[in-house]
């Protein structure tokens, strides 16, 4: 079965955050289950760059926001496909916005190219490769079921369309001034469309007009259908309920694997524990803390901001202190938080560090050298650095909430009695709650046989995509055969 994935970040070629790893592990984890995956994603110099320009496959006279072409490339084994408009994406740094941190203004008709891209190309714009579903990631890529639901029939195969949410709290709003310019029906901008409280809605769309949703945990699936989490769309949410569905994400196992990991000074393993103590010596040296096996120390590799509830930890940080605990962070964001945690660390020389920016091999020694990793988010579709934290030995301490609660499990008197227990889960999401869960965790370090039982069970979770890609695999069969069979589920 073909399936096209179009996402505007793919791992390891353009990456800023949890969809880019999301998006590059697709192909390969779904190719044991009889699904040929190629992406699609817009051709920005980083991409090309890396994989080369490849050949052409079909012009796009017509791509919104100027004249275009679907190349394809070979990477890695495998086939990508680029849209080339060097008037949209020959941009340099990140996909969405300028040097100065502002988005492009013209992000509405760069988007909306990529899903007219993807609509194309899932009405046969190869003709070699036809695909049986189009599966759109994220804001970015949400009209593609439109462009193919309300684009000329006449115009080639109809493809099944899968749109995945990978955070509600990014939707891509535009004016409908815009809608002039994207080769869709002015007729489509009402609330059974393409209209978000007057505005023009591209994750909307997605939602509106996909024929199956998926969200990237069953606990955040539920929570977006709430009017807390929902966002405004949690009643077209509740009205699709029946086609939304949560697949956990899972991570890239080689690339995540401590006895493996090319960033580690150390390699180590569930039978090896010991050993990764040196890796807590080398980031203990590397960021300035004070070298001592016996302090517990946390790390945090995050973006700054409030969804990630690194307020939340300014206002806790006195209890991991206070319990000699270390904080070793990673992030980028917010200036205000970034200052923050930058006068935490002037403050608390020794037991606090922090390194701001981008850096994936740094964000690989967090891992194997802290003993906890924290994530206090107020929501989490899914999160990853839990998932690498249980893969590392490194235990999760985090927030109740979305994909959180459902892959990590707290240390509860019954989970520990059973031996089940893979981390620690606060709740409500309050400084207070975070700061009894580092009490506790620092009760738990004090008592080494303890912490290492939970540092093997955790080690020994399935955390990669076998179970994953096979619920996505069995999601396209259902749907490729529902629409051979005449079924279709547009809201009405
Ligand atoms: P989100 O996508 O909401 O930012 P996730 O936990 O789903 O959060 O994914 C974040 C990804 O980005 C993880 O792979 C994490 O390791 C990585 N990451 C976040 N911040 C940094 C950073 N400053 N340096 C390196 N990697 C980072």
């Amino acid at each position: 079965m073909r399936v096209l994935s179009v996402a505007s970040e793919l791992f390891p070629l353009l990456k800023t955050g949890g969809l880019a790893d999301v998006a590059g592990a697709l192909p390969g984890a779904l190719a044991p289950f009889g699904v040929d995956m190629r992406p699609l994603l817009p051709a920005y110099p980083a991409v090309l760059e890396k994989v080369g320009a490849g050949r052409e496959v079909a012009e796009l006279a017509a791509l919104p926001g100027g004249p275009g072409r679907l190349r394809a490339v070979e990477h890695d084994g495998r086939i990508l496909y680029l849209l080339e408009a060097p008037q949209l994406f020959d941009r340099p740094g990140n996909p969405y916005v300028d040097a100065t941190g502002a988005d492009w203004p013209d992000n509405g008709l760069r988007f909306a190219a990529l899903a007219w891209a993807a609509a194309r190309t899932g009405r046969g714009g190869d003709p070699e490769w036809q695909p049986a579903v189009v599966h759109c990631h994220d804001w970015q890529a949400g009209l593609a079921p439109a462009y193919l639901r309300l684009g000329d029939a006449g115009a080639g195969a109809s493809p099944k369309t899968v749109m995945t949410v990978h955070n509600l709290a990014f939707q891509g709003q535009f004016p409908p001034a815009l809608l002039a310019e994207l080769d869709l029906p002015g007729t489509a901008f009402r609330t059974d469309g393409l209209e978000y409280y007057g505005s023009l809605g591209f994750l909307k769309a997605g939602l509106y007009y996909a024929d199956k949703l998926t969200t990237v945990s069953p606990t955040y699936a539920l929570e977006i259908q709430t009017s807390g989490q929902g966002m405004g769309l949690d009643g077209l949410l509740r009205a699709r309920a029946a086609d939304l569905l949560g697949i956990v994400n899972g991570i890239d196992e080689d690339v995540w694997n401590p006895a493996t990991d090319p960033f580690l000074p150390v390699a180590y393993d569930a039978a090896g524990l010991e050993r990764k103590a040196g890796n807590k010596r080398a980031l203990q040296e590397r960021l300035g803390l004070v070298v001592d096996d016996a302090a517990f120390l946390c790390s945090v590799v995050s973006r700054l901001s409030h969804q990630k509830g690194m307020d939340l930890l300014l206002e806790a940080l006195p209890v991991l202190l206070a319990g000699g605990g270390q904080l070793a962070l990673l992030g980028s964001g917010e200036p205000g938080l970034e200052a923050a945690f930058r006068a935490a660390a002037e403050r608390h020389a020794g037991q606090v560090a922090c390194v701001f920016g981008y850096d994936e091999p740094l964000s690989h020694l967090l891992q194997g050298g802290a003993d906890a990793i924290l994530v206090p988010s107020r929501f989490e579709p899914c999160g990853l650095t839990q998932l690498y934290g249980l893969r590392y030995g490194t235990l999760p301490i985090v927030a109740r909430t979305g994909g959180l609660a459902d892959t990590v499990i707290d240390a509860s008197h019954a989970a520990l009695a059973a031996g089940v227990a893979s981390g620690l889960q606060f709740a409500p999401v309050t400084a207070e709650a975070l700061g009894f869960a580092l009490r506790r965790a620092l009760e738990l370090f004090r008592a080494p046989d303890r912490w290492r039982a939970m540092q093997a069970f955790a080690m020994r979770q399935p955390v990669g995509w076998q179970a994953s890609a096979e619920r996505y695999a069995d999601l396209y069969r259902a749907l490729v055969a529902a629409g051979r069979a005449g079924g279709g589920s547009l809201p009405q």
